[in-house]
């Protein structure tokens, strides 16, 4: 235990709608296949939650050629390369693609703006998987931006009078985004970008909620892992808010003992809040602790079509076997990165899906995924027995 004088608790912090979609999803996946479920990538980029995961059978590859040819399959939330997609579709017997839906716009924008010959400009992060997933979209028009200096370096090779867009990663911190747009937007004429930038509203919000605690903490502690690109932008945006000292750490046993003060507190976009609960216990401060909240949020996504096609055969296995059918959760909304169902993979999925892993009271969960939580998810899985997986 620390015992600082006061803790700061940014809001909104933690899970945004995009990672509690992507882990609601593999939760079903778990349910519903005998184990092993594969799953492209880690699912989102947090330790916890993929150990989790992993101790429920979930194997995690970087290569679709390491899953067995009919296993059940889901991609991540980062989303994934489109000769990824299309190789899993032919290995997978069932493929569920988690990418977060505002992923999904920027893919659309890049293959909007090449096919109209523009030349993209791309700001990222070198290898992280959604700057992986979105570049592969029109490899012939995108270019990786990581500073100014680039735009510098690239305005060298492109006519001023050509047309240039300019795209994002979603998780990047504003500043480093506002520097290289100011850049780009003197070093090309007509410099076409979209309306919204493509940093995501969990992204913004995040960082908003920081600033506005930042500057009062001797020191921020940031709750997320090293390979989480949002969680390295909340960093970042603490230090240039002022902050006196910034941590970054996975729980709460990571905290230093030397902590004194007030001390600001947030989580990354794909952190559990029982690690939040743990570091502000753990900091346990003499005056309380005081909640500032930028706005609030209440973005929802829905299940992956691929995962409502799922759960509508299996509601018809339930209502069969246990009762009145749930309501369709595919009907609560429309999806934003609706895509054509493939009745094909449906059918497969029904045929696989092992219907005597759901229990009576799953058929409220398939009626009502909008109120059910991620953090109950995962919950419900720390109290299941651990899985050996027995294939390969
Ligand atoms: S951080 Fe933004 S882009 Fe990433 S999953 Fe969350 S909402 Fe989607």
């Amino acid at each position: 235990m620390v015992a600082v004088e006061r803790v700061l608790l940014a809001s909104p912090r933690g899970f945004c709608a995009g990672v509690e979609k992507a882990i609601k999803a593999l939760g079903w996946m778990v349910r519903v296949f005998d184990p092993p479920v594969y799953c492209y990538h880690e699912i989102v980029h947090n330790r916890h939650v993929v150990e989790q995961f992993r101790r429920q059978g979930v194997v995690f590859v970087d290569d679709i050629a390491l899953v067995p040819r009919g296993a059940p399959l889901m991609l991540s939330a980062h989303g994934s390369a489109p000769e990824v997609v299309a190789a899993a579709r032919d290995r997978c017997g069932v493929v569920v693609d988690a990418v977060c839906p505002l992923v999904t716009k920027v893919h659309h924008e890049l293959k909007v703006r090449a096919s109209k010959g523009y030349t993209v400009l791309y700001v990222g992060h070198e290898g992280h998987e959604e700057a992986v997933g979105t570049m592969a979209v029109a490899p012939e028009a995108v270019r990786l931006v990581r500073s100014s200096e680039d735009v510098d370096a690239l305005a060298a090779t492109i006519p001023r009078d050509g047309q240039v867009a300019l795209l994002a990663q979603t998780t990047l911190s504003h500043d480093e985004w506002a520097g290289i747009v100011e850049r780009a937007s003197e070093r090309f004429e007509d410099l076409w970008m979209p309306n919204r930038s493509d940093l995501c509203f969990a992204t913004t919000n995040r960082q908003a909620a920081l600033k506005a605690i930042a500057g009062r903490s001797d020191a921020v502690v940031v709750i997320g892992s090293r390979n989480s690109s949002n969680t390295q932008a909340l960093v970042k945006v603490a230090a240039a808010a002022g902050a006196g000292r910034v941590l970054m750490v996975n729980d709460a046993t990571e905290l230093p003992g030397d902590l004194r003060g007030t001390v600001g507190v947030t989580a990354g976009a794909s952190a559990p809040d029982e690690l939040v609960d743990g570091v502000v216990a753990a900091l346990a401060p003499l005056h309380g602790v005081e909640e500032v909240t930028a706005t609030t949020e209440e973005e929802y996504f829905p299940p992956p079509p691929e995962l409502r096609e799922l759960l509508r055969a299996l509601a018809g296995v339930l209502a069969a076997g246990l009762g009145a059918p749930p309501a369709d959760p595919a009907r609560e909304q429309p999806s934003p990165d609706a895509e054509p169902s493939d009745t094909d993979a449906t059918s497969r999925a029904a045929a696989q899906a092992d219907s005597r892993s759901l229990r009576a009271d799953d058929k409220s969960v398939l009626a009502d995924d909008r109120h059910l939580s991620a953090a109950s998810v995962l919950a419900e899985l720390a109290h299941s027995t651990p899985v050996v997986p027995t294939g390969c």
